[in-house]
């Protein structure tokens, strides 16, 4: 492809972090590179505390755990988001309850939520999409009247804030993901951010294979143990000491995440204005990190059409999701509340343009004309 869809940035310091990680002998996991991310994640995202895992799928199985997920309970959350969002918690016998999505910002229909709880939900899953806030306000007073845990899949949502706070600090936990697609990466990787301080304990326990051998390396317990369920969610330092020269550069990476962002966005002004696409809603109360790009056909027919035409012309434009509601799995072991009208609408025309850091203004406006032409506008 002339134009990939995305090209992994690195910012020049991660092999001589990785060659420091090497030469200090700590390979394994927790050692001085975890602890330095760690520490950046809890300062800035003002978290009581930050584990790093081998992925964001990992960090909502985690949060399954935490959650004392049961066989039958039932977790709200959106059918058009990512596998892992509900398989974490099937994965513990949970039941995804899946609900709409707003017509504007892609995220759950937060008016749509309290009708769906019953006595036996236990969570609520909302997915910041594209790193634009759910109405978290809401969401958490839903939540706080029910009784029910927040759990934010934030995967995308790293650096974005709602009302001046960061995604992933605002739910009871969160869960980050450092996949190479997505805005800071280490290849896989991903982050559990605890909020609700009486979570810490036990969250590294589940974190080190059921053991608490984090207490026993601070000298807090002379001997370690089985002590709950677990596994090996932690990344090795190799990983950490690459993310490290990521979460340095964090704010400039963002930023120009932002400018490819905002050049996609004003060259299809016109042609939102002409009534042939819709572009991305930001509301006022969140700030995004330019996870992505993507505009919104009519109907199916035109995105076949236009992604054919991109394809064709060596421009790597994709689509996803397919809703978790209608995939073999997500009948097998979800069930649907209400409605997912606009979901299925959504999900048949989006189409996810090429964005990565340092993309070329001239490569923006060859993706926007190769839309316009095919469109014949
Ligand atoms: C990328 C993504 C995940 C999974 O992240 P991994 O780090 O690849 O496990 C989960 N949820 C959403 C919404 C995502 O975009």
């Amino acid at each position: 492809m002339r134009i990939p869809f995305n090209k992994p940035y690195m910012t020049g310091k991660e092999l001589e972090y990785i060659s420091q990680a090497h030469a200090y002998g700590h390979l394994s996991g927790n050692g001085p590179f975890t602890k330095k991310c760690h520490l950046w994640l809890e300062e800035r995202i003002g978290c009581k505390k930050a584990l790093l895992t081998h992925s964001c799928t990992a960090a909502l199985e985690m949060a399954a755990i935490l959650a004392d997920i049961q066989p039958g309970d039932e977790v709200i959350m959106p059918s058009y988001t990512f596998v892992s969002t509900a398989n974490a918690f099937v994965l513990r016998g949970g039941v995804p309850v899946f609900i709409d999505i707003r017509i504007d910002t892609l995220n759950i229909d937060e008016t749509k939520i309290e009708e769906a709880i019953t006595s036996k939900t236990k969570a609520i899953v909302p997915v910041h999409y594209a790193g634009v806030a759910c109405e978290m306000d809401t969401i958490g007073a839903i939540a706080a009247r029910h009784g029910l845990l927040v759990i934010e899949d934030a995967a995308q949502g790293m650096m974005s804030a709602y009302k001046d706070r960061p995604l992933g600090s605002i739910g009871h936990l969160g869960a980050y993901s450092f996949h190479e697609t997505k805005g800071i990466i280490s290849g896989e990787g991903g982050a559990l951010l605890i909020n609700d301080s009486h979570f810490n304990e036990l969250a590294e326990v589940i974190w080190e294979k059921g053991t608490n051998r984090s207490k026993f390396f601070r000298g807090e317990v002379d001997k370690y143990t089985w002590q709950h369920i677990g596994s090996s969610y932690l990344p090795g330092e190799l990983i950490s000491a690459f993310l490290w020269a990521q979460l340095e550069e964090a704010d400039t990476l963002t930023l120009r995440r932002l400018e490819v962002w905002e050049n996609y966005h004003k060259q299809f002004e016109s042609m939102e204005k002409a009534g042939v696409l819709k572009r991305p809603v930001v509301p006022d109360e969140c700030r995004h990190n330019a996870h992505m790009y993507y505009i919104i056909l009519p109907d199916l027919k035109t995105r076949t059409y236009v992604l054919d035409n991109l394809n064709d012309r060596g421009i790597k434009a994709i689509f996803h999701y397919i809703p978790l509601h209608s995939s073999p799995a997500g009948k097998k072991y979800g069930r649907v509340h209400g409605n997912l009208n606009v979901t299925l609408s959504l999900s048949d025309r989006i189409v996810r343009l090429p964005l990565w850091v340092g993309m070329e203004h001239e490569k923006v406006t060859e993706v926007v004309s190769a839309v316009s032409h095919a469109l014949s506008v």
